[in-house]
């Protein structure tokens, strides 16, 4: 039988950690056959909270779960962990200054950096979902010099998995058999889903999605703004953010880094960019990636890119740029 992998969530007492506790505990993520010992942080005040997730996760009865860490306190919640899915950040409120949210990450990501770098395996592997997470992740990664930047990624998943459907729908096929969609750049209203790569199983047959759709207008289009908007859009309808499918697409995220990805196929994660396509270093930015049985990623090269998506490539990482300077000044405060 397998030793237990510690696993951490943060956030744990909120929505997303709600989807997402479900699926680790029942193996989707690290498999049917890893049992997981899950340490949860989240901040004092929602001690009382999370005691209730506890509750429900041991009323799960999940046979893969050892053992249950509820804590406020980040030596035990980064103690030997392997995996970390950080979903904890402060939410936007209500006249906000993009600036203030900012400066709150950045102080949550430093600790959490310092934190990992001085209590986690090296080998673990960081997933940052809560936003701004390109910028909370490259934060979190300076202040953890000991554990290789590869280890370190923010999720556009959900925007690759909303962008597949979307296509999926069009094209009346389940959502599997559309393949290499991209997400570049920021996780932000910057990102540019591009389906100019994608591919589509149809009836046993791989075809490119774009002579499938024969609708350039709509993939330089409506395409793009109904992925870049959609979760302002389940906010509007459901009056809370995107949580179901937040949680889903994080388990995507750290499944296929710690499995590996199919051959022949790729997937987006916002990872410590070295230049690759011109779009800026030394930032998180999301690329297309493959990944092997070592869990290391690596970048797609080749593709072509067109003026069209060269320009929207650019803005995202401009933006990412930005942020990043912005993330950095705050530090020094
Ligand atoms: P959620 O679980 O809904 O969201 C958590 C984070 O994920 C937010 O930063 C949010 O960004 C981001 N997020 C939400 N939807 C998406 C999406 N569709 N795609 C990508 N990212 C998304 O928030 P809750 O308020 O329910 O829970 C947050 C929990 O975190 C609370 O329990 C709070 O106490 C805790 N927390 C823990 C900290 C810690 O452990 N140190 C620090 C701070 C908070 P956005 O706001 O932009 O939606």
């Amino acid at each position: 039988a397998k030793e237990p992998i510690r696993v951490l969530v943060t956030g744990a007492a909120g929505q997303i950690a709600y989807s997402l506790l479900f699926s680790v505990a029942k193996g989707d993520v690290f498999g049917p056959d890893q049992p997981v010992i899950l340490h949860l942080l989240d901040i004092p005040p929602m001690m009382g909270v999370l005691e209730g997730v506890v509750m429900e996760l041991m009323d799960c009865a999940f046979s893969l779960v050892r053992e249950i860490i509820p804590t406020c306190d980040e030596q035990q919640a980064f103690n030997d962990i392997e995996a970390a899915f950080l979903v904890g950040a402060m939410p936007r409120k209500e006249g906000m200054e993009r600036k203030d949210l900012l400066a709150a990450n950045v102080k949550i990501f430093k600790s959490q950096g310092k934190a990992l770098d001085q209590f986690a395996k090296k080998t673990v592997k960081v997933l940052v979902v809560g936003n701004p997470a390109n910028t909370n992740a490259f934060i979190c990664s300076k202040y953890a010099p000991s554990i290789p930047k590869e280890n370190f990624s923010a999720m556009t998943r959900l925007d690759q998995n909303r962008a597949q459907s979307q296509i999926a729908f069009r094209l009346n096929v389940p959502a599997n058999n559309v393949t290499n969609v991209i997400i570049w750049g920021n996780h932000s209203s910057t990102q540019f889903p591009d389906a100019s790569h994608a591919l589509v199983n149809v009836n046993g047959t791989i075809k490119k999605v774009g002579d499938c759709l024969n609708d350039d207008a709509y993939l330089k289009g409506e395409f793009i703004t109904t992925v870049q908007k959609r979760g302002a859009a389940v906010i509007a309808a459901r009056k809370l953010s995107s949580a179901m499918s937040a949680a889903k697409a994080a388990c995507d995220h750290m499944r296929d880094w710690w499995n590996g990805t199919t051959e022949g196929q790729f997937v987006s994660m916002a990872v410590y960019s070295d230049g690759s396509y011109n779009v800026p270093a030394d930032v998180m930015y999301s690329f297309p990636v493959q990944i092997g049985a070592d869990r290391q990623w690596k970048i797609v090269q080749g593709l072509e890119i067109n003026d069209f998506a060269r320009q929207k490539m650019d803005l995202t990482g401009q933006e990412l740029k930005q942020e990043k300077e912005d993330a950095l000044s705050v530090c020094q405060d």
